[in-house]
């Protein structure tokens, strides 16, 4: 085992009362890795609070444990731990009082080493693959609720085994969870295809702003939009899995109206040469080489201006 193995598993056996938060905006693999570690250890032994700035989605509310999952941490803590989070920032309100979290868990290629230990390890399909890789290192027991929880951080962080990351120890590591009993099946069709009929109606809003030019697909989704379709969330619904489908372009953006001042902003590399980690930088965001977001402050026009006008910059030097 490394030293880095060892200090987090000595951390975790000294600690008795565990913070773990993920990111806001949580994807499958935020509340799949958070749920994961959490579960294990309780199971440990340990007394432990899984927090969300944000909170749980409808989608993923199926999941094992995700009632215990709080907007806010509540009273003192020996150990914080963030899963799934490239910055502090990312995590929101989620670790206020708190300061640096003693554990970072991540797999992002953005990530800063912001925790007092880090293990980041991008080539990694999601953060639920390192989990699996060294929840044994640590002491701690994939049961079925918790291989449920892993198998979700797998497959909506590939899309369903489809990102052009995707790894053989990626689908060893998915076999394995299957062997454990996990349906599958069910957690993908909850997780990545099945939608509520207000985030249909939200991404139809969206797709009637569709704009392709000069190799860049992108759709705009306001506030007004997301009131209208009575969608309850403050990100697109997933509909960027659908634009980056488009043919015939290089990247596909999202533009998600948040307030006045700030818009959610999402990459995706639609060629392998195209890096849209490195965009998503020029605008304090992060992610992978083929997906990236950032929240950028300014008004919709002006954001959408300035990022078509600098990812399309960028793309030429790529
Ligand atoms: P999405 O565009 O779906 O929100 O995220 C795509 C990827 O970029 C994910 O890996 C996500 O963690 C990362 N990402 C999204 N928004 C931000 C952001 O504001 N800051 C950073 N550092 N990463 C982000
Ligand atoms: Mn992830």
């Amino acid at each position: 085992m490394t030293d880095l193995q060892t200090a987090i598993r000595e951390k975790f056996q000294a600690a008795s009362r565990i913070l773990i938060a993920s990111h806001v905006r949580p994807d499958g693999d935020a509340i799949g890795s958070l749920l994961a570690l959490g579960l294990a250890l309780q199971d440990s032994g340990k007394t432990v609070q899984m927090v969300l700035a944000d909170g749980v989605p409808a989608t993923f509310r199926h999941l094992p444990g995700s009632d215990q999952i709080v907007h806010r941490s509540e009273g003192a803590f020996d150990l914080a731990v963030t899963v799934d989070c490239s910055d502090l920032k990312r995590v929101g309100s989620a670790l206020d009082g708190y300061g640096s979290p003693d554990i970072v868990i991540d797999h992002h290629v953005t990530t800063e080493p912001f925790g007092i230990l880090n293990l980041v390890e991008p080539e990694a399909v999601a953060t639920a693959s390192v989990l699996i890789r060294y929840m044994p290192a640590w002491g701690l027991v994939i049961t079925p609720p918790i291989a449920a929880s892993l198998m979700t951080g797998l497959v909506t962080d590939t899309l369903g085994f489809r990102t052009s990351n995707i790894t053989s120890e990626a689908l060893r590591q998915a076999a394995d969870l299957l062997d454990l009993g996990v349906d599958m099946s069910a957690l993908y069709f909850r997780s990545l295809v099945r939608r509520t009929f207000a985030a249909a109606r939200y991404w139809g809003a969206g797709l009637s702003s569709l704009e392709q030019a000069n190799g860049i697909v992108s759709v705009t989704m306001t506030l007004a939009d997301r009131k209208s379709a009575g969608y309850t969330g403050n990100d697109d619904a997933d509909l960027i899995n659908v634009v980056s489908s488009i043919d015939a372009n290089e990247v596909a953006i999202i533009f998600v109206e948040q307030n006045a001042e700030h818009v959610k902003v999402s990459w995706r590399g639609l060629k392998p040469e195209i890096d849209v980690a490195r965009i998503a930088k020029q605008f304090g965001g992060g992610g992978h080489r083929a997906a990236a977001g950032a929240e950028v402050r300014g008004g919709l026009d002006e954001v959408r201006e300035r990022v078509l006008r600098i990812t399309r910059r960028a793309l030429n030097d790529m």
